[in-house]
């Protein structure tokens, strides 16, 4: 007969061996098994695997290492996470991967115990996800942290995913707006149908300290970016959707002064000479 008591640690502050309910401190268990007496640490803090084990143990007449189960070992963690205080969001994270995936998938697959668990076990585990690389390298790494408690708590002997390769995070391609649709989005912004953009926008530009942050700035940076960047100035009315060059040489003329004066001196710039010649003469 093997009766199951708790150590309590200080933390937990409760005394009674007996009170055995609403705490995670270690399971130990004392008594005899076939011939053999026992007393040792069940290396579980959840109350129903431990009277599980002992019944296992009871059955078998002997004490069995291996004998956690995949469904134990993820409730002991996730005891063991919630006793930490681990953010919501990533206890609802782990609950679904844990709780939901790993122990449906290792039902599927015919896996009891954890300690049967492999590395190419998990490698299939993981074949088995769909979603973002980015997810999957997350996903691993909460893996990792279950099968390192699994070993740190002695139900198995080596950390399967250890060395399972995280997938390849494609870094995002450049991919910048093409000038027209650029373009297209700046003259979207009249005919936007929401009407609280203007005052979002206007939030956005006292939090960037932007005196006169008028939306039609935005096509103004649009023209006069490509004037400085050298682009003829017929491409530029074009792109505004001026009805003539002479509209968007009004609009910007000082831009366009500016960068005539900026021509002339990479002219000069290329032929020194002559232009002092000119200048002496
Ligand atoms: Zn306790």
């Amino acid at each position: 007969m093997l009766s199951p008591y708790r150590r309590h640690t200080k933390a937990c502050g409760r005394k009674k061996r007996t009170d055995f309910k609403h705490c995670p401190c270690p399971i130990w268990v004392q008594g005899m098994v076939g011939t053999r007496k026992v007393r040792q640490a069940l290396n579980l803090t959840a109350w129903t695997a431990a009277q599980k084990l002992i019944r296992e143990w009871e059955a078998v007449g002997a004490v069995t290492g291996e004998s956690v189960t995949v469904a134990d070992a993820v409730a002991e963690f996730l005891a063991d996470c919630e006793a930490r205080k681990l953010k919501p969001g990533t206890m609802r994270r782990l609950r679904l991967l844990l709780e939901k995936h790993l122990v449906g998938w290792a039902g599927d697959n015919r896996i009891r115990f954890i300690a049967e668990f492999r590395l190419t076990d998990v490698r299939e585990f993981r074949a088995s996800w769909n979603g973002a690389a980015i997810t999957a390298a997350k996903k691993l790494e909460r893996l990792r942290g279950f099968f390192r408690f699994c070993v740190q708590s002695k139900w198995m002997t080596e950390n399967p995913a250890a060395d399972v390769k995280p997938p390849k995070i494609d870094a995002a391609p450049t991919l910048p707006f093409e000038e027209e649709e650029w373009q297209r989005t700046l003259a979207a912004l009249d005919t936007y149908p929401d009407n609280k953009w203007r005052a979002r926008l206007a939030k956005l530009f006292k939090l960037a300290k932007v005196e006169g942050g008028h939306p039609h700035r935005f096509r103004d940076t649009f023209a006069v970016g490509l004037l400085r960047a050298g682009v003829p100035l017929e491409s530029v009315s074009i792109l505004l959707g001026h009805s003539s060059v002479r509209v968007t040489e009004k609009h910007y003329s000082p831009w366009v002064k500016s960068r005539q004066a900026k021509l002339e001196e990479q002219v000069m710039g290329t032929w020194p000479d002559a232009c002092r010649l000119r200048c002496e003469a």
